[in-house]
């Protein structure tokens, strides 16, 4: 019998710690049992209500997918995993200095323009950094507006 006993584990203390879920920082479980009693009581439902709703997570991806016309699953086959390899940028991609320049209505060398006409990512950021008349015209009425405002301040000082 006494070759049974080396079969019980050391270190009993620890494994009594993993048993329960209690470490150094409480038991998780408890914590998140406690967050949910919390939640419930501030938004007058009951914990089992609160338990079948859809965590939030989860309904914003399912908000993501309708949004583009697609079932969750077809939404996030569509998101790059982390075990991927980036896309986005390539050795080719311009750098930001050439996005600025474009930007500024400068040109850039003839192998990054190259690229800008086969590259999807490249040419939404380019796009994205021109400057924008709609954006431009809300700029300036929201300076004038500050400025009208300051103006009035000021006066009454
Ligand atoms: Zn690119």
């Amino acid at each position: 019998m006494s070759a049974a006993r080396s079969d019980v584990p050391e270190g009993g203390s620890m494994g009594k710690e993993q048993e329960t879920g209690r470490g150094m920082f409480g038991d998780p479980r408890e914590a998140t049992e406690a967050a949910l009693r919390r939640e419930a009581a501030d938004r007058g439902v009951s914990v089992e209500a609160l338990r079948a709703e859809e965590p939030a997570h989860v309904r914003e991806a399912r908000e993501y997918a309708a949004a583009r016309g697609l079932t969750l699953e077809a939404a996030l086959a569509g998101l790059p995993t982390r075990s991927e390899t980036p896309v986005y940028p390539t050795p080719d991609c311009l750098t930001p200095d050439q996005i600025a320049d474009l930007a500024a209505g400068e040109s850039i060398d003839d192998a990054a323009a190259a690229h800008l006409t086969t590259c999807p990512v490249c040419q939404r950021v380019a796009n994205a950094a021109k400057p924008s008349e709609a954006r431009w015209v809300a700029i300036r009425d929201r300076l004038r507006t500050e400025l009208v405002e300051h103006a009035r301040t000021a006066a009454h000082a």
